[in-house]
């Protein structure tokens, strides 16, 4: 397929690479000189205007950093620009009621679209192992289906336009959520003088078991090897985690869900993503 890809950063630059790796032919635009020029290396072919990579496109990925500029960016160079009947995919995570909006002006229009936002970070983009949660009609899944797999280990259809955004947001401020409450408890084992492994073999096996505890353990030389290993670098950055928990806390407030915890995760993430954004949100053990 010829597919247009737009936003060339940590994720995209290594998803569009992806694409290329499955056989197809990738027009790349980023805004950046830098992300263009390695995505050239990379066997794509690239653009000085967004217009241009799309046409004559017969899929359009997005990954780009929040809602307002991916209105923008389809609004301005994609619907109208991309040929009738190709099918449009924004990988962001942006605020579920700019994804529907765009996805309703992009079918009014004749495109299918769906809004696929991403689990897993710049080594599953890098290494074509990401999840996919997929909003959008039947018909523009199945046909975006395809193009999700070369990138991608999982990809799953959520439900209608904005579905996806709302599972992403949804899944990381329970892992938000999770990953405090972890901390807590391997901070307070460790006060009140369990050694901290045999926390990790108890809790890990018990009702404790959770991502946050057996797959991503936040503390230094405990349990499986994870960023708190490498002193909190890589991983997912605490600014991005802190981004997500505020979408999470405006679809709250829009939708009259009640997430006591989700705000109080909130409330811990803004305080610490001050001096630590670069950091691993597991490095939020540090402040317990
Ligand atoms: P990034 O800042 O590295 O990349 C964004 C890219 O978009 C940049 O290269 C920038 O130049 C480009 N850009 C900005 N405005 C543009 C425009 N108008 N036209 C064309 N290009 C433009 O960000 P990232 O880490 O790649 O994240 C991208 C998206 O993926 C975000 O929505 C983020 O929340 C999401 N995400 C990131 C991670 C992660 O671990 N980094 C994980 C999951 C989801």
């Amino acid at each position: 397929m010829k597919i247009a890809f737009i936003g060339l950063g940590n994720m995209g630059g290594g998803m569009a690479a992806n694409l290329v790796k499955a056989g197809h032919a990738v027009n790349a635009f980023d805004l950046s000189a830098e992300a263009l020029a390695a995505a050239k290396d990379n066997g794509c072919e690239t653009f000085t205007e967004a217009r241009e990579a799309v046409a004559g496109a017969e899929a359009v990925v997005t990954m780009l950093p929040n809602g307002g500029i991916v209105k923008s960016v389809y609004q301005n160079d994609v619907i109208g620009h991309a040929p009738a009947g190709a099918v449009l995919l924004d990988c962001s995570t942006i605020d579920v009621a700019t994804a529907k909006e765009v996805a309703a002006s992009a079918e009014a229009a004749g495109y299918d679209m769906v809004d696929a936002p991403v689990s897993g970070g710049i080594a599953a983009a890098n290494g074509g192992t990401l999840t996919f949660m997929v909003g959008g009609t039947e018909k523009a899944f199945a046909r975006a289906e395809p193009v999700l797999q070369a990138m991608g280990k999982a990809v799953i259809h959520a439900g209608d336009a904005g579905a996806g955004q709302t599972a992403k947001i949804c899944n990381n401020m329970l892992l938000a959520i999770s990953m405090i409450g972890t901390a807590e408890a391997m901070t307070m084992a460790q006060k009140l003088g369990l050694d901290p492994q045999k926390f990790y073999e108890i809790s890990s096996q018990s009702s404790g078991y959770c991502w946050s505890l057996n797959a991503y353990t936040p503390l230094p030389g405990v349990g499986v090897e994870s960023p708190a290993d490498k002193d909190y670098q890589g991983g997912f950055a605490t600014a991005l985690m802190l981004k997500d928990l505020r979408l999470a806390m405006e679809a709250a407030e829009t939708s009259g869900a009640s997430t006591p915890l989700g705000k109080h995760a909130q409330e811990l993430y803004e305080a610490f993503a001050t001096e630590n954004g670069g950091l691993d949100f597991s490095a939020i053990i540090k402040t317990l």
